[in-house]
């Protein structure tokens, strides 16, 4: 029995926040508004187990208006989400991604941000693929107002059961 999932998230950049993607600080002038530490990756992973699971999705379970979450760690809620699915006896088969920002290339990073997704969903780094597209200088990630990301995971029922 296999579930797949989608998540997508965008968050607005601005002057004076940190941008952080996977969970990977990234040298940028530029960062994501946010209540948490504003991950778009995570966020959209995060997304993505819990649509396979049909459970909602990440303000259903973490509502910006909660103060307990104000700056988390989006790990946290990657972790709660692969928790659910855990319980309900899924595993992480593989996700795919893809980040959208016009600047700084993230090539040099796309290895870190791998690790950082891949430990978030406590899988190996060969299950994780992350890309990155810039925005062709249109729109609001070509136009550096927004940060994007997608992606697509694919659950595995993994507990041994009476058919
Ligand atoms: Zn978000």
């Amino acid at each position: 029995m296999f579930r797949i999932g989608f998540g997508t998230d965008i968050h607005r950049l601005v002057a004076g926040r940190t941008l952080v993607i996977g969970g990977v600080v990234i040298d940028s002038d530029l960062g994501a508004d946010g209540h948490s530490d504003a991950d778009v990756l995570l966020h959209a992973a995060t997304d993505a187990v819990l649509g396979a699971l049909a459970l909602g999705d990440i303000g259903t379970h973490f509502p910006n208006t909660d103060e307990r979450w104000r700056n988390a760690e989006s790990s946290e809620f990657l972790l709660y989400a692969v928790g659910l699915a855990k319980e309900r006896g899924y595993e992480v088969v593989n996700i795919d991604t893809t980040i959208n920002l016009e600047l700084p290339k993230l090539r040099p990073y796309i290895d870190e941000i791998r690790t950082g997704l891949a430990n978030a969903l406590r899988i190996d780094i060969g299950q994780v693929s992350v890309k990155a597209k810039t925005g062709e200088a249109v729109d609001a990630v070509g136009e550096r107002r927004a940060i994007q990301a997608q992606a697509v995971v694919l659950l595995e029922d993994i507990e041994p059961r009476d058919r």
